[in-house]
């Protein structure tokens, strides 16, 4: 087998460490590039039959397209011949909308494509103002006395402040679940009966979750869609190592995801040990010919948090070039 460090000699040292951890300890047991109009539809042995509630047919319909990645963030193509239209729809009004009020600033902001075309972000009450993604780059639209954008021509940076739809955490983190649940080899599925029934409990004050053993690892890349819209599924290759079963990374637009399927029936052994899990590398980590528009930027997200978070304010800063057409005004703000 031709090892990933010698495919990829141009890799920082510390892509390369994280390289071997993935190569040593995982092996990939599933990778889908999501392009637009190449339509895959993955299929159960057992037509008919719901992967999520277990219920066949005639009791439940499968009439509707399943995403097997929201369509929110940018699937328009990889779908699911196995969840039925009764859980589509529960997933859709419940963990679904979480992730999507959840991730909504950030994918106006990368210019990320779901369902009715780029979110536009906006408010229409007291404070009137628009952001969104026209055929010439970002337009904001506001009222100048109170702004959600503050330019500084010196800096070049725009400082954004927008407020996020009401979301909750734990119901994020079940939508990227449920997300990779969908994905999975048939034959993993025993593992993670636990997980199945715990996406599928509406009370978000249940269950499953323990701060310490649930990072999501998020990865910012700035620049115009640096990112292949993509996921990958990592299972663990012998039940000796000391790592979670298996690990799902998504990426689409200037972001990636990267967090642990939870298996209480693989990873029981794990409860109370440190675990070294690096963050999976990007391609820009990998390849000293592509330059990211600015530093990639990494944190652990926590989302266990199981209350409802009401209208949360979000600070972006924007760094922008002056365009030939833009710098008689300085900046590309209609405002
Ligand atoms: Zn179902």
């Amino acid at each position: 087998m031709v090892s990933l460090q010698n495919i990829f000699t141009g890799a920082t040292e510390k892509a390369k460490d994280a390289l071997r951890f993935y190569e040593t300890n995982y092996s990939c047991i599933g990778k889908w590039i999501i392009e637009p109009g190449k339509k895959v539809i993955l299929q159960h042995s057992q037509p008919g039959v719901c992967r999520f509630c277990g219920l066949i047919t005639p009791k439940v319909t499968f009439k509707k397209e399943a995403h097997a990645i929201p369509e929110c963030l940018g699937n328009t193509s990889l779908f699911t011949k196995y969840e039925c239209d009764a859980c589509n729809q529960f997933f859709g009004d419940g963990i679904e909308t979480s992730l999507g009020n959840w991730s909504k600033p950030q994918r106006a902001l990368s210019g990320v494509r779901g369902k009715r075309g780029v979110p536009t972000l906006k408010e229409e009450s007291s404070r009137q103002w628009r952001f969104e993604h026209g055929s010439t780059g970002i337009r904001i639209t506001q009222d100048e006395t109170d702004p959600i954008a503050v330019v500084n021509a010196a800096t070049k940076e725009i400082t954004l402040t927008v407020h996020r739809d009401p979301y909750t955490p734990v119901a994020v983190l079940k939508a990227f679940t449920k997300m990779a649940l969908s994905l999975l080899p048939e034959d993993e599925l025993p593992s993670f009966r636990a997980a199945m029934a715990w996406i599928r409990n509406a009370d978000h004050k249940i269950g499953l979750v323990k701060t310490s053993f649930f990072p999501v690892l998020y990865t910012f890349v700035p620049g115009n869609s640096p990112l292949v819209n993509s996921v990958i599924l990592l299972r663990r290759r012998s039940d000796t190592l000391p790592v979670p079963y298996v690990t799902v990374v998504l990426t689409y637009g200037n972001e990636a995801f990267q967090t642990v399927l939870p298996s209480l029936e693989r990873d029981a052994g794990l409860s109370g040990q440190k675990v070294k899990f690096p963050d999976f590398p990007t391609p820009y980590e990998l390849d000293r010919d592509l330059e990211p528009a600015a530093p990639i930027q990494r944190k652990r997200l926590d989302l266990t948090g199981r209350s409802l978070v009401g209208r949360e304010t979000i600070q972006t800063v924007l760094r922008y070039k002056p365009s030939k057409r833009n710098e008689a005004t300085g900046d590309g703000i209609d405002a």
